[in-house]
């Protein structure tokens, strides 16, 4: 199976791992991808593989939004959560604030109780507006892969040249809390270059990291789905179970899914 993309812009519900019964919101083109990263393990393929498409318009993600979620009270489903991922990074659209203000005011119409998630690369947290609007989420979900440099260029590939690391880890900490950062763990070979960020080294730069920035929860995973960089290898449940003892034992609440 190669790495596919979303092909809706509401998608699902889906019975998530870690989010319970969820339903999905893809504010990427439905035939393309759009991400300010290029992860070698990202499912919907490289972004070179899946250019062009037309976003969303705030009013079309709206109201597809509103169909499905009386639908959904039609059919008698109660979604847990709504997912804000798909076919790359959500804060790229530029009506992102817009947007999560529309489904904050639908979510209360119609499901109160459904939590808001948004998965995020955290390459735009230093935007003001994206930051307001990521710190009013239920789950604020951001992406935190290495502490070094390297290892984030071998793995996630950030396509602005200015991308830091170190400014990632300090506004990862303005959200005093308000955050679970997301860490894919993985081994394999890329473009020649071994690829392990289950080391010693990696993980206590992210135990160190983690600490500054003291998320709510450290969610920590491994691959699930095909992957376009195809030199890569799961890490066992054991390998992360060990890992997030580690991190435990510093304080941390860890999730491993
Ligand atoms: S940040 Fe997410 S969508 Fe973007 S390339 Fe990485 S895995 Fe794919």
């Amino acid at each position: 199976m190669a790495p596919a993309l979303f092909g809706e812009t509401i998608f699902g519900p889906i019975k998530s791992r870690r989010l319970g019964i969820s339903l999905g919101v893809n504010l990427l083109p439905v035939n393309g991808k759009v991400c300010s990263f290029d992860c070698i393990y990202c499912e919907c393929g490289y972004n070179a593989d899946h250019r062009g498409g037309k976003l969303p318009s705030r009013e079309d993600v709206s109201q597809a939004l509103e169909k499905r979620l009386i639908e959904l009270q039609e059919e008698g489903v109660t979604p847990d959560v709504f997912t804000f991922a798909g076919n790359g990074e959500p804060t790229m659209h530029p009506e992102f604030p817009a947007i999560m203000e529309d489904t904050f005011k639908l979510r209360d119409r119609y499901f109160p109780n459904a939590k808001i998630s948004v998965l995020s690369n955290s390459t735009r947290i230093h935007k003001q507006e994206v930051f307001d609007t990521l710190n009013r989420v239920d789950n604020n979900i951001l992406k935190l892969d290495s502490v070094f440099p390297e290892t984030v260029e071998l793995i996630d590939k950030p396509n602005a040249e200015s991308f830091d690391i170190n400014r990632v880890i300090k506004d990862l900490a303005r959200f005093d809390g308000n955050v679970i950062v997301q860490t894919m763990f993985l081994r394999g070979v890329h473009n020649g270059k071994k690829v392990d960020n289950t080391t010693d080294e990696e993980v206590d730069g992210l135990l160190n990291a983690y600490l500054k920035i003291a998320p709510k929860q450290v969610m920590i995973y491994s691959l699930d789905r095909p992957t376009p960089e195809k030199n890569l290898q799961k890490v066992s449940k054991e390998e992360l179970e060990a890992i997030a003892e580690k991190f435990r034992k510093a304080g941390l609440n860890v999730s491993v899914a």
